[in-house]
């Protein structure tokens, strides 16, 4: 078979896009302004910056001044979640979930050490979080609710909608950290019910480095940096001129061209989890039908899901086990040992993301060299007990 070079990792990534590159281009070059100078050059790149705010507002359902330019999800997600809880008078009680990216996660965790009530929320073995159980946790002193809108390892889809009108008609704020579904899942701010949205570019083919906070207006936020104006303090310093500019190009294509992506990746996703299932002794993580057109998510019993990753690398398909900001540790998955999967299945995933370059080639070409890579890797597992085939 001929060797192909095939990329299933659009969930720690995905390659820019040629019209988000040609939009950037001159912000790189002759139109260099500092967007804050009086002069007419400057101008111009605040003229250019506020369009892209248009834009990208225009893609979320919200008002061009709801968007703040972050430096990325990370960024986006701890201006959100630690300047809503800094400004809160005293502390208070903050509810997320056990599956949420370590962009949450661990700010939440450093507000319970700094005196913060913090609740983790479980989940079900297909990773979703009910309403029920939010409903459940909530105290009188709880001020915030954050729930990932869809998870970046299994692509499970949260009922964010129900969340967030169970959060509004307490008066508690409700951000959602939807790197994830931004581009794969229509999102509408005011449909979510959410006060707080976190994006990043890189994941929907714009540049990486650059991302968006929705903020509802009115919502309490205190800035975590000082030094500057822009982005109504709450991210100050001279923007990212050429990012912004990209972030809302490749946004509106990515919209636009939703509807026919979702199905076209779907498709390849069903086939391909039907491939890698037909396999044996192999599960589905994370929601059959609540999913991300583009994720699968497979553990192989016997196998180490980094052993299959690596055996995937010299065949030149790029994938992930487990997610990718953990890969290198021993660490299991948070995410599969929160939805009870056994250590055994947990550390044997396999995480294949799709994106807009992938075709029926690439399901095929990983098919058809992952077959002997898991037949070949459980004849030498000690714990295998087909061994006599
Ligand atoms: C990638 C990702 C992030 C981090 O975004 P960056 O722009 O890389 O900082 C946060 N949350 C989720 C769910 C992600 O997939």
């Amino acid at each position: 078979m001929q060797k192909r070079q095939v990329y299933l990792d659009h969930g720690a990534t995905s390659p820019l896009r040629k019209e988000a590159l040609e939009a950037m281009l001159p912000f790189l070059q002759e139109r260099y302004g500092n967007p804050s100078s009086l002069h007419s050059p400057g101008r111009k790149v605040r003229t250019a910056i506020e369009r892209a705010r248009e834009e990208t507002a225009l893609a979320l359902g919200a008002e061009p001044e709801e968007i703040i330019f972050t430096s990325g999800g990370t960024e986006a997600n701890n201006i959100a979640i630690r300047g809503a809880a800094q400004a809160r008078r005293g502390k208070g009680h903050l509810l997320t979930s056990s599956v949420e990216h370590h962009a949450v996660l661990d700010v939440c965790r450093e507000l319970a050490g700094e005196g913060f009530e913090v609740t983790l929320l479980p989940v079900d073995r297909y990773g979703l979080v009910s309403p029920e159980t939010v409903a459940r946790a909530l105290k009188p002193e709880t001020f915030l609710i954050s729930v990932m809108t869809a998870n970046n390892e299994v692509g499970t889809v949260e009922p964010v909608a129900e969340i967030g009108a169970l959060a509004r008609e307490r008066g508690i704020l409700f951000h959602t950290d939807a790197v994830q579904a931004v581009g794969q899942l229509p999102v509408d701010v005011r449909e979510m019910k959410v006060d707080l949205l976190s994006l990043s570019a890189h994941k929907f083919n714009g540049p990486k480095g650059v991302g968006a906070l929705y903020v509802r207006r009115d919502t309490p936020l205190t800035p975590l940096y000082s030094g500057g104006g822009q982005e109504r303090q709450l991210r100050p310093g001279t923007e990212n001129v050429p990012g912004i500019i990209g972030l809302a190009r490749a946004l509106t294509l990515a919209v636009e061209e939703l509807p026919e992506k979702s199905r076209r990746l779907k498709a390849l996703r069903d086939r391909l989890i039907e491939g890698l299932l037909a396999m044996g002794d192999a599960v589905l993580n994370g929601h059959p039908s609540s999913r991300l057109p583009g994720n699968v998510n497979v553990s192989f019993n016997y196998i180490e899901g980094e052993a299959l990753l690596l055996g995937l690398d010299l065949e030149g398909v790029a994938a992930s086990s487990g997610s990718a900001c953990t890969s290198g540790s021993l660490e299991p998955s948070h995410v599969l040992m929160a939805m009870g999967l056994g250590l055994q299945l947990a550390r044997g995933s396999l995480r294949l993301t799709l994106g807009r370059g992938n075709s029926d080639g690439c399901v095929d070409y990983v098919l058809a060299v992952l077959a002997p890579l898991v037949d070949r890797l459980r004849k030498m597992s000690a714990l295998y007990p087909g061994k006599q085939s």
